[in-house]
């Protein structure tokens, strides 16, 4: 599971460009289900096929990062964000590109209070436009730059946000025996601009019923905004985020599952942001939807942390989920 874990977490997938990972995580799969495509926004979408329920599972493949908007006449890049970026997580840090070039962010000068993104610039080591040209285009898109690190139980990396969703999903369709629903396992792609291929993903799959696999912040570090989420206490089925309402019945199906087949779980209520499942319960005339979380201290940061007894959770109710008859659906 580490290795994995890692082999997702290094990768290059920034939101639109999800191949590299989309391609990985196909090669571990491809022997364990019916089918296996990438549709035409990106979204690889693997399908075990049955008679019984018709299951969407979304965990996104793309991650955060920034994009190249200017490039001044001292080689210096000017950028946008691509997804959500905390600005004072991104001082100090470094990016690479697709092409493996590796830049530092720096900033201007002024108060850190008065930091906007505009202040903020890429050096790659170029002295001249000229130079940078060659080495980066305008519109070129760059990640974190930086290697996954395990703490032992815990680990750290970049985009755990959300490649250790599409670790569950990989792991879970590794470990699949009896379901006879008709199971879809979807990588989606731009997750992180607007949920937009779990969108399309939906529409064609047409599921009766959907279940994100996404990380949710917690309140379990000095200070933190409070939140009745911690890191170790398992997996979070979500109530409530700012992108859906979980159905009752599917909230309710998860708590079931959980406490029949002793997983352990935590009720998750997020004040702020979304997943998949957003996209999913508006599909068409609607879709029963819900999320599982994956609790991740520093989300949206370049050393997202998880735990990975979370994850272990997190594989099994979405297992305990494909044995279900799921009457209620
Ligand atoms: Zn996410």
């Amino acid at each position: 599971m580490k290795s994995l874990i890692k082999d997702l977490v290094e990768s290059y997938g920034p939101t639109g460009f999800e191949s590299e990972v989309t391609d990985k995580i196909r090669s571990y799969i491809t022997d364990y289900v019916d089918e296996c495509y990438v549709d035409p926004l990106g979204n690889l979408i693997a399908r075990k096929k049955g008679s019984g329920k018709k299951v969407m599972f979304s965990a996104h493949a793309d991650e955060i990062g920034v994009i190249v908007t200017y490039i001044d006449d001292d080689g210096f890049l000017r950028f946008s964000n691509v997804g959500g970026l905390n600005l004072l997580t991104l001082l100090g840090n470094r990016v690479r590109f697709a092409n493996g070039v590796i830049g530092v962010i720096g900033r201007e000068k002024g108060e850190l209070k008065d930091l906007t993104l505009d202040k903020l610039f890429i050096d790659i080591g170029a002295d001249s436009k000229k130079e940078a040209r060659k080495k980066v285009a305008i519109g070129d898109f760059a990640i974190f730059h930086r290697e996954f690190c395990d703490l032992g139980q815990r680990l750290v990396a970049k985009s755990m946000d959300d490649r250790i969703g599409c670790a569950v999903l990989v792991e879970a369709i590794r470990r699949l025996d009896q379901s006879n629903h008709d199971l879809y396992f979807v990588f989606s792609a731009q997750e992180e601009v607007g949920l937009r291929g779990a969108r399309t993903a939906a529409y064609g799959i047409d599921p009766d019923l959907g279940i994100a696999i996404d990380v949710t912040r917690t309140g379990d570090t000095p200070e933190a905004p409070r939140m009745d989420v911690s890191l170790g206490k398992g997996a979070a089925i979500k109530v409530k985020d700012s992108s859906v309402i979980a159905h009752p019945k599917v909230k309710n199906l998860m708590v079931r599952l959980a406490e029949s087949s002793h997983i352990k779980y935590q009720l998750e209520v997020l004040e702020a942001g979304g997943t998949d499942a957003g996209a999913i319960h508006l599909t068409k005339s609607g879709v029963p939807s819900g999320t599982i979380s994956i609790p991740c201290r520093y989300v949206h940061s370049p050393s997202e942390m998880i735990d990975l007894d979370d994850v272990q959770n997190c594989v099994d109710l979405v297992l305990a989920i494909c044995r279900d008859p799921l009457e209620e659906f």
